[in-house]
């Protein structure tokens, strides 16, 4: 393999479009360029077609029927619409909602707002590896509990959460369960049967499908959930969604959905054996790797490590051709360490000096010895360079980094 060509290792952030999807969407961008909603002519007839095929792909990934799915532009808008339109739906019940500390920001920021407005929001302590308890979501439901929402499995780390305990404590306790699934969904199996889901919030762009088109699940039978539209005008979607349907997404959005169903044993079998190599040659040719997130209950193609004394963001940048991230791509853009780091209790070092690794389909066992080799390469280099890490400790830090040549820079 070329050193110069890159490799993409950063499919938390998102995923190419597979050549079996785009082909799926091409015609209707031109030929099949029908609205959906247009009743009176076959134009119309042919695009509402196609987007009740891929309502039937989407759901059967989920295990859902088909008129519980009600497709948005994405996960985000997924989650603002569980949140708001649960709570104006159930306005009159009461005003708290329990949550956890390392949601995604677009569950986040919609609590956030929701204080604002006077509710209560509990959000609940992750374990060193980024699990929240049943236990804790039983604990803080009140009279008051309007909404429990809990991911599925978290987009730093890859941790993945007892969906089927919570939900069950949710349902028990008569409280709609919210779950953003973005990570999930196409990873590892979900069933919102089996798993007491009554909304949940999931992305075709995740899952090799187009950006800017998502879904929202939410439960039409025991019980039927009730949500307040946000957004109006013109009624589609059951009236949860005005809007122009998005055709040639939707039709890709199904296809992705229809190919992860048939590849997703056999795609995370691959993916999670190449993660445990990168893994494994990561904590044995470097000294003092921590590895981040939980070592079993995680995302097959998921890897979050830090290296002591290196800034995630240097070794991001030295890493020059390899796609990764330092943190999650999205508060990286800030200085501040990752949120869901310091809630699992990592220190605000290690927290900067951690680096996500997404693997996916495209990916290669070679490009994986490739991506292990720069990183070990890099990392001793900028340890050589660092002060921290020449500094002597007790009984010495790393014999490796020490005996290797000199500084190239
Ligand atoms: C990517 C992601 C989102 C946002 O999805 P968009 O479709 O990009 O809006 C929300 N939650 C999680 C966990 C994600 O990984």
């Amino acid at each position: 393999m070329s050193g110069k060509q890159p490799v993409y290792m950063d499919h938390q952030a998102t995923t190419p479009v597979d050549p079996e999807v785009l082909e799926a969407m091409l015609p209707f961008f031109s030929r099949e360029f029908g609205n959906a909603a247009s009743r009176s002519h076959s134009f119309g007839w042919r695009a509402e077609e196609a987007v009740e095929k891929a309502r039937e792909s989407v759901a059967s990934l989920i295990h859902a029927g088909p008129p519980e799915i009600v497709f948005t532009s994405g996960a985000t808008e997924s989650d603002n619409l569980a949140l708001f339109g649960v709570t104006e739906a159930l306005y009159r019940k009461g005003r708290h909602i329990v949550t956890c500390r390392t949601e995604h920001k677009a569950v986040l920021d919609c609590c956030a707002r929701l204080e604002k407005l006077g509710y209560e929001i509990t959000y609940l302590p992750v374990d060193r590896h980024g699990l929240v308890s049943p236990a804790d979501v039983l604990a803080a439901i009140t009279e008051q509990t309007v909404l429990v929402a809990i991911m599925a499995a978290n987009n730093e780390v890859g941790t993945v959460h007892p969906v089927a305990e919570i939900g069950r404590i949710a349902r028990e306790k008569g409280v709609p369960f919210h779950c953003d699934a973005a990570q999930a969904v196409g990873k590892i199996p979900i069933d919102v049967e089996a798993m007491g889901i009554d909304l949940m919030a999931f992305s075709a762009h995740k899952i090799y499908g187009p950006k800017g088109v998502g879904a929202l699940y939410v439960r039409k039978r025991h019980p039927r959930v009730r949500v307040a539209p946000q957004i109006h005008g013109g009624g589609h979607e059951k009236g949860l969604r005005s809007g122009t349907l998005n055709v040639p997404g939707i039709v890709g959005f199904g296809k992705a959905c229809e190919i992860a169903g048939r590849v997703m044993p056999e795609e995370s079998r691959r993916l999670a054996g190449l993660r445990d190599r990168l893994q494994e040659r990561l904590l044995s040719e470097l000294d003092d790797v921590h590895l981040n997130g939980h070592p079993e209950r995680r995302l097959p193609h998921s890897l979050n490590v830090s290296f002591a004394c290196v800034e995630g963001e240097s070794l991001m940048l030295a890493l020059d051709g390899v796609a990764v991230s330092s943190g999650s791509a999205c508060t990286s853009a800030s200085l501040e360490p990752s949120y869901v780091l310091k809630a699992m209790g990592v220190s605000n070092e290690l927290a900067h000096a951690s680096l996500r690794f997404g693997l996916g389909r495209s990916n290669t066992a070679e490009q994986v010895e490739y991506v292990a080799d720069r990183v070990a390469e890099n990392v001793e280099r900028l340890r050589r360079l660092s002060p921290l890490y020449e500094m002597p400790g007790p009984g010495g830090r790393s014999a490796k980094a020490k005996g290797a040549g000199p500084a190239r820079m």
